[in-house]
Formats: structure tokens, sequence, C-alpha cells
């Protein structure tokens, strides 16, 4: 920018859901609006954080400054709070991307679950907080002067929250950021010295910088005071640290506004010293399904903070986790780049990770019920790992949680093992899209009717896992979907299919009509057998022994990673009346036109029970019409 523009004062309207968000600010009627209070401070503290990193590699962005600190100055006669910070700063472009647009993910994720009526949506701004707008639930007007570090010109963003910003060249001596609020009438008691202490307290004595808090009265004296104990929470004995404190620090560091459903504070002291502080959320954050996977614990070294997008800092399948790790050993000025395939960095993650594991494991144990609140939530995630981290799948296996056809909520494998029969070799499970839509398979019919437990497996990870996991305690997982199901006696189970296939014998139409099937059908199936599976329906499909499960195969096909379709074994009930009434014809010499139209039906049903679409869609309804109409006459 030139010297001539950057005199100019720039006069901006503010983006369309920026002014969505302001105008519910402005007319909020939320009870908590103090909660602006601990936003400012919690952009402060981060201000600072940046700066000091940055100062790692560029000393005299801080030359000459002093300790970083956060004053708070009440004004009573100009009825004004202003929040100061010698952080990083804004400078010109900074004001008006940060504060013009939505700029905070936090933010946005508030805007996407805005209903347009004003009473339910602010009831959503203690959930998520929403960041810098919060001043507009207290003040008509807000000065926001900022001078970046390292640069000279400081800059001025003025605005009422209504008709846009102002951006105009300003003076101040230090880098950093002075926020003004002009307080609203109805706003007053965030003048009072008591009423904002105890908010800052309550929400921000976790905060790792002094705060002080001057007032200016109509009369009088200015008078200043400290008002949190300025140490970083994680560096505090955990006998000195509070459940509110640590719950108002896990708001803070993950943006959250649950409570943590598990806190893990320690610090090890050994070949590598760290301290560690993390959170397991209650609610599920919003961007846990990014396809980024990315782990969002910030990663400190000697209370420094250093970068919040550490790969390598936890497993992906961990990313739920929230917090901090500060490590004593790794160098100050280290950067992104250099984390990579860091050892510290690398012995940190795999002791934090088992430490996670076994507290997981502990709280599986001990309390049962608040760990299947947890896998509710998180369970899909952490199960990724069965499939990545080859070194705890059996420790994740153990962990794992899931849902089945013989009890309403969470089993575990060991847990499945402890009911099976003694006649049963094999833990079966079947893999669909949702426990409802796979309890009604008609592939469970048979299992169902002999009291044999089938696992539901829902995530489109467990289809990945599975692929890699043959047995757990030295029983086999097998899928009902997939191979023969040895259901129908004693001595034909193990897996001899051989002896299966001979023992089961029918009756010459049942015969006569696979055959028939296999002619009608051809290349669309593998195969044409009996089932031992189906008790209520007349046909289903299945995959071979050796070949891909059904449900894998649509996975992989909805990510375009599927080679070539497969085609499946039609299994057919020899005991279903329409099978026996289909069957009664197959011996007649015009058979196979004859049985045309139900063979393909029957294959289009088995492919529809399976949640795909019959093979050729209009074939289907015409041969469907004919037969109503066959019906009808
Ligand atoms: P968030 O802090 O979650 O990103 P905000 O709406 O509170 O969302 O702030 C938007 C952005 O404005 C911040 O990300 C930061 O870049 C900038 N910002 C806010 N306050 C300050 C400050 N005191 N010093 C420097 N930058 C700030």
């Amino acid at each position: 920018m030139t010297t001539a523009a950057a005199q100019q004062e720039d006069k901006r309207g503010f983006e369309a859901e920026v002014s969505r968000l302001l105008h519910l600010m402005i007319h909020s009627v939320y009870s908590e609006r103090e909660i602006f209070l601990r936003e400012l401070i919690s952009n402060a503290s981060d201000a600072c954080d940046k700066l000091r990193y940055a100062a790692i590699a560029s000393p005299q962005l801080t030359q000459g400054a002093e300790e970083f600190a956060i004053t708070i100055t009440v004004d009573e006669e100009a009825k004004t709070l202003t929040i100061a910070d010698n952080g990083i700063g804004m400078n010109h472009d900074d004001l008006i991307s940060h504060l013009g647009t939505i700029a905070r993910s936090g933010t946005s994720a508030f805007m996407e679950k805005l209903s347009g009526d004003d009473k339910k949506d602010v009831s959503l701004i203690g959930q998520f907080g929403v960041g810098f707008y919060s001043v507009f639930m207290v003040a008509d007007k807000v000065t926001v002067t900022s001078r970046r570090a390292g640069e000279d010109q400081a800059w001025s963003w003025v605005s009422d929250g209504v008709s846009g910003y102002t951006v105009a060249p300003a003076v101040k001596e230090r880098a950093g950021t002075d926020i003004t609020l002009h307080l609203k009438d109805d706003a007053e008691e965030f003048l009072q010295s008591y009423r904002l202490q105890t908010v800052i307290k309550t929400y921000s004595d976790h905060i790792d910088l002094p705060i002080t808090l001057v007032v200016r009265p109509k009369e009088g004296d200015e008078s200043s005071e400290r008002v949190n104990e300025g140490k970083a929470l994680w560096g505090r004995p955990k006998s000195e640290v509070s459940d509110e404190q640590y719950k108002e620090f896990y708001h803070h560091v993950a943006h959250a506004m649950d409570d943590p459903w598990m806190t893990l504070h320690y610090r090890a002291e050994g070949v590598i010293e760290y301290s560690v502080l993390l959170f397991v959320p209650t609610e599920r954050p919003h961007d846990l399904f990014d396809p980024a996977r990315k782990n969002r614990v910030k990663l400190y070294v000697k209370r420094v903070f250093i970068t919040d997008d550490c790969e390598d800092l936890l497993p992906g399948y961990l990313r739920f986790l929230r917090g901090v790790i500060d490590s004593q050993d790794l160098p100050l000025n280290i950067s992104r780049e250099m984390l990579q395939n860091n050892p510290v960095l690398s012995r940190m993650q795999k002791a934090v990770t088992n430490r996670i594991l076994s507290e997981l494991e502990k709280k599986a144990e001990k309390e049962p019920e608040a760990y299947q609140q947890f896998w509710d939530v998180f369970g899909s995630v952490l199960k990724e790992g069965i499939y990545e981290d080859f070194d705890r799948r059996d420790q994740l296996l153990k962990l794992a949680r899931f849902k089945s056809s013989a009890e309403e909520g969470w089993s575990s494998l060991s847990d499945y093992v402890g009911r099976m029969g003694d006649e049963q070799n094999s833990i079966y499970y079947i893999t669909g899209d949702s426990a409802q839509a796979v309890a009604r398979s008609p592939q469970l019919e048979g299992y169902r009717a002999r009291g044999i437990e089938v696992l539901y497996l829902t995530d489109p990870v467990d289809d990945f896992w599975l692929s890699m996991v043959p047995e757990f305690e030295g029983k086999a997982l097998k899928s009902v979907t997939k191979g023969t199901a040895d259901l129908s006696s004693d001595d034909e189970k193990d897996g001899d299919t051989e002896k299966k296939d001979e023992g089961s014998k029918h009756s010459p139409e049942i015969e006569a009509f696979i055959n028939v099937l296999r002619q009608v059908l051809g290349d669309k199936v593998k195969d044409v057998k009996t089932s031992t599976r189906l008790v209520e329906s007349a046909v289903c499909l299945v995959a071979d022994e050796n070949g891909m499960d059904m449900h894998l195969q649509r996975v992989l096909q909805q990510h375009q990673q599927a080679t070539l379709p497969q085609s499946h074994i039609l299994e057919i009930n020899p005991g279903h009346p329409l099978i026996l009434g289909l069957a009664s014809k197959a011996m007649s010499e015009n058979a196979l036109t004859d049985l045309e139209d139900a063979g393909m039906l029957l294959f289009d049903q088995a492919r529809i029970m399976e949640g795909e679409h019959p093979e050729d869609p209009i074939a289907f309804a015409q041969r469907l019409s004919a037969l109503m109409l066959q019906a009808s006459s």
C-alpha cells in the first residue's frame, strides 16, 4: 500500500455473514453476556503466544518490550472498557480480514447451526463462544487500535456493529492491540471492578499471562490490581487446580463449550520431560470428520506456544483430544518443518498415546456406562486405529465396542466371546450403513433363528480394519454375508464346504430350479445355491468365501476405488413357499422361458435388499407390471 493510500480512512461494509452474526449479537438477550470478556482475553493471550513464537526466529520483534501482559482498563467517566495486549497486533489488512469476515472455524460452525429464529440461535452463543463479535452484546461502539509487531504504522478499526466499519491510520507506541468498548447503558455493570474480577477469575484464571485491572474512577486516583495467577495451568501441580479451572481452560484451548469427558494432567520426567494436559470432549467437535484428520492439540516448548498444527504430535485416530503438550527437550527455535520425523516428538507421541489408551482402558473397566457414552461419540474415530496402528491393534480391539443382534447397548468383543455357545467357533458380524438397516438383513435370519449373536458393524472404517483382523482371542471373525453359512448341522461345520455341498441334497425340483436360475442369470451371479441362512426371505446375495464383502465393495464404489464390480452368489431358501412354487415348474419343458422373469425378479429383489438398485430398473418395472397385471386379470 502506498503511504498516500495509507493515510485515508477506509469505510467498508461487513460481509453478509458477519452482518447476520452482528444482528444477532446486538439484539441478543443472552443472559451470560460476560463471555465477551473471556473471548477478548483469549484472543489477547493467543496474540501474545504468536508474538512470543515469532520472536524466537526474529528477536528484534520484541526488542524493548516488557513482559507479555494483558491490561484491562475501566474508565468510569467515559463508560469505556479497554482490553490491551502487547501481542502480535494487526495491520490494515489483518483488521479487515480478521474483523470484517468470519475468520474462525468455530464461528463458521456457529453460523451453520443458526436456524433464523433469534431466540433459539441466541442459546447457541454459549455453546460456541463466537469470538470477537460478542463485544456487540455489551457495546454500541468498538474501537480496535492495533500495531503489528515489526511494523511502524498503527491502525484503528471502528464500528457500531451495524453500519460497517472504518479503518484509519492511528498512533500507537508499541506493538499490540487495544480494544475499547463503549458500553451500552444496560451493560454498565462491566464498569464495576468487582464484577470484572469475578468474570476474569471464572473464565480466564488459567491464562498464562498476568492480567491487570486498572480503574480510573470519576473522581480520585487510578488504581491497579493484578487479577489472576498468570501461571500456565499445565505447569501447576494437579492438587492446585480445581475442576472449574480445568473446565475453563478446556473451553479456552478447545474453543468448545461442553464439559471435558476426561481430563488427563501429568508430568513425565525421565529420558524426556514434558507436561501433558489433555481433554476428551463430551461432545463431538464440528471438524472431527474433516478429511484432513488433523489433531488439534497444541504443542508448547518450555511454555512457548509453537503450533496447533503438528501432525506427528498424536496419531490421527486420537484427533478428538484437545489440550496442550509442553516439551522441555525440543529446541525453542524449532520450525514446523523440523518437527517432521523428530525423534523427541515421536518418543513423546508414543508415550502419550500409550497413556491415553491405558486411561481409556481404566475408564472402560471402572465406569463402563460413562465409557459407552464416550464410545457413542468417538468410537468410530478411535476404531481407525485398529486399521492404522498395527502395534496397538489388540489394545484397540479390546477398547472397541459394537452393537449386536443380542444386546441393546454396546458390547466388547470379549463380552461377545463370553456369550458364545459351546458349539460356536467364530465371531459373526454383518457390515452395513446402520444398525437398523443391517438388523433387517435377510442373511441374519438363520443366525437369529438359531440364537447365534451377530455383531453389527456400521461405521465405514469397519470394512477396512476387518480385512486386516482375521481373529480375536483365537476366534475367527466371519461375515454373515460372505462364504458358506455353517448353520445346517454340527457335522457340517468348520468350513468343510465340499462335505456341505454334498450334504445339501434337495428335491429334484429344487435342483432343477437352481439350474434354471443359473442359466437365466448367467454371469450376473457367481453361482446359485440353496441357503441355510434364510428363514423368512426367499433369496439373498452373498459374497463367496474369498471374495470381497459386499458392503466393502459398495463403500469402495462410493469412493470410486472399486476395481471391477464382483458378482455374488444368489442363495435361495428351499423351504420358502415362493421358491417351492416356482421350483414345481422347473422340471417342465418350457421351464427356462416360463421362469425367466421370475428368476430375474428374484435376483433384483435380492439386490434391493442389499440396498442396491435393480440391475436394469426399466426391465425390472416392466416385469413387475406384467406380474401385477397377471394377478389382477
Ligand atoms: P478467533 O479468535 O477464534 O480466531 P475471533 O473472531 O475472536 O476468532 O477473532 C478473529 C481473528 O482476529 C483472530 O483469529 C485473530 O487473528 C484476530 N484477533 C482478534 N483479537 C486479536 C488481538 N487481540 N490481537 C491480534 N489479533 C487478534
